[in-house]
């Protein structure tokens, strides 16, 4: 029958910003058999606050779990041949909880939130020339809003019940991996509580080359080094499930989303890249068992270790913070747009954006610029413009976004790709990959199974140590069927536009002082 040819499947659950899913994979095909998708409540209680409800995430992870077994059962397949689970998630997402009663004691502090700006100020302050680079070689990264370090110090600073969980040594911290991992293997009554080195590269506390947290950087921003999770590679057994239908199955993968999708893309080379389009962009490229340092504003991280033998690979990452947001904002904010999709249709009915450029530096700018002062603005408008055009910047706007990106990798690395690996939930618009690939001048080549990023998770736990049923030798690995989208305007005709986008950017910045 069916069901003996199967072989072993692998489970990954793909805690995203805007929604959490479960995947199940055939480990020998890579095929994905099933899975269920619940959208996760932003909450945005003051201006530049973005939180979630950390119960409402696991509880998520529980339904999706739930629904997916059904779903497969429905299939007439046999679950029990579900041998591992993976993790990949939203990383510097920061959750605070106690340990005692496994209830988190504030909301999660989402990775976009701005609350810290004055937090990081005050730390400058205490930094030589207030040089927001200083730890940049031991963390990778420049002091942000956007790690999680400074989001726990002022969770430290702002909430009564997580001080005092903290002097009574009942607190734990983890970014939502850790979250996840606690509570999914016993929380209260056992719970590990671990990360995986590529979650740790994003809170700002870790030496990305030692590989520990780094105990000068946790006086920095006085941190208390117990409350922290303990560090693991992203592919080794941490715990078994303890509840629901796949109790007993160990979670033996995690991984980062952004690392997930590098694994998921198969960029195990040196030199090879991917950009995920979600709620933000991010775009990573693999530098193999080197750190390689920006001179061009992008981020070194861990791209993944994938035992606890094997040697740890680094990326540079360029990350935009808002780029599927976007089209959620003109969908929620100015009620253009029903559903996120429609944006395609408004754009292709004009094609152009009539000379209108917008710059969504909601949550100021990341890469390359790094400047919180920056918010965001739609200018060229005139008489003429309409709701297709803003329809049609905006997508525009993640393509030159995507492009500082790539200019900067290209600029950091010496050799610039001839072709762009993309993956994420606004892959799905192929007027958006048409003009990405317009105005990057390189083709965008996008796998036709477009879940890459619980892919990659699920190779990460189906390879573990104790699991053994994924091969990650690049021999064995099945070659992907992509969908391909060529250049088709002139060199000059990008540049004009990327030229003018430059100078829409400038007009942005500076705008909170
Ligand atoms: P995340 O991993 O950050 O949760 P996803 O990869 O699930 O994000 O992508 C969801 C984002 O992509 C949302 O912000 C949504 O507005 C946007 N999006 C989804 N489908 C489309 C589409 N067809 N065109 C443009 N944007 C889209």
């Amino acid at each position: 029958s069916n069901r003996m040819m199967l072989g072993p499947l692998v489970g990954s659950i793909d805690q995203g910003t805007s929604s959490t899913r479960f995947l199940v994979f055939n480990a020998k095909t890579s095929e994905l058999l099933s899975h269920h998708q619940v959208e996760i409540v932003q909450k945005f209680p003051k201006e530049g606050w973005v939180e979630q409800d950390p119960k409402e995430i696991l509880n998520s992870v529980h339904e999706c779990v739930e629904k997916t077994c059904e779903k497969l059962q429905q299939l007439n397949i046999d679950i029990t041949n579900i041998k591992a689970i993976g993790v990949s998630n939203q990383r510097e997402t920061t959750v605070v909880w106690d340990k005692t009663t496994g209830e988190p004691l504030y909301n999660a502090i989402v990775w976009l939130d701005l609350r810290t700006q004055a937090t990081v100020d005050r730390l400058l302050k205490k930094i030589p020339g207030k040089n927001k680079s200083f730890f940049k070689f031991r963390t990778g990264l420049p002091l942000s809003t956007y790690f999680s370090a400074v989001k726990l110090r002022w969770l430290l600073d702002n909430v009564e019940e997580i001080k005092q969980a903290v002097g009574d040594g009942r607190a734990m911290f983890g970014t939502i991996d850790s979250w996840l991992i606690w509570s999914l293997t016993g929380g209260k009554n056992g719970g590990v509580h671990c990360t995986d080195v590529t979650n740790a590269s994003r809170t700002m506390l870790f030496n990305i080359h030692s590989l520990e947290w780094d105990p000068e950087l946790c006086q920095f921003f006085d941190i208390p080094m117990e409350i922290l999770p303990k560090v693991r590679s992203s592919s080794e057994i941490y715990g078994l499930m303890k509840s629901g239908a796949l109790t007993g199955v160990p979670i033996s993968g995690c991984l980062g989303d952004q690392s997930a999708a590098l694994v998921g893309q198969m960029c195990f080379q040196d030199g090879q890249a991917k950009n995920t389009y979600g709620t933000g962009c991010f775009l990573l490229c693999n530098t193999g068992q080197k750190s390689v340092f920006s001179e061009h504003g992008l981020l070194t991280t861990i791209a993944y270790k994938l035992g606890r033998d094997k040697p740890v690979c680094y990326a540079l990452e360029g990350s935009v913070a808002i780029a599927g947001a976007v089209v959620r904002w003109l969908r929620d904010n100015l009620g253009i747009l029903k559903t996120s999709q429609e944006v395609e249709k408004l754009a292709a009915e004009v094609g152009t954006s009539y000379g209108c450029y917008f710059v969504p530096a909601f949550s100021g700018l990341y890469a390359p610029y790094w400047e919180p002062s920056a918010r965001g603005i739609i200018c060229g408008l005139t008489q003429f413009t309409n709701k297709n055009h803003i329809a049609f910047a905006a997508l525009e706007a993640v393509c030159f976004q995507t492009r500082e990106l790539l200019d900067a990798i290209n600029k950091d690395c010496g050799v610039p790709l001839n072709q762009l690996q993309v993956d994420g939930g606004m892959t799905n618009n192929k007027v958006l990959m048409q003009l990405q690939s317009d105005i990057l001048c390189i083709p965008v080549v996008k796998p036709s199974m477009p879940e890459t990023t619980a892919l990659g998770a699920a190779m990460a736990a189906g390879a573990a140590e104790g699991v053994g049923i994924w091969s990650l030798n690049p021999g064995d690995l099945t070659a992907v069927t992509c969908e391909r989208f060529e250049p088709q305007i002139n060199p000059e005709e990008s540049e004009f536009r990327f030229a003018r986008w430059k100078k829409a950017v400038m007009k942005s910045m500076d705008w909170v002082t």
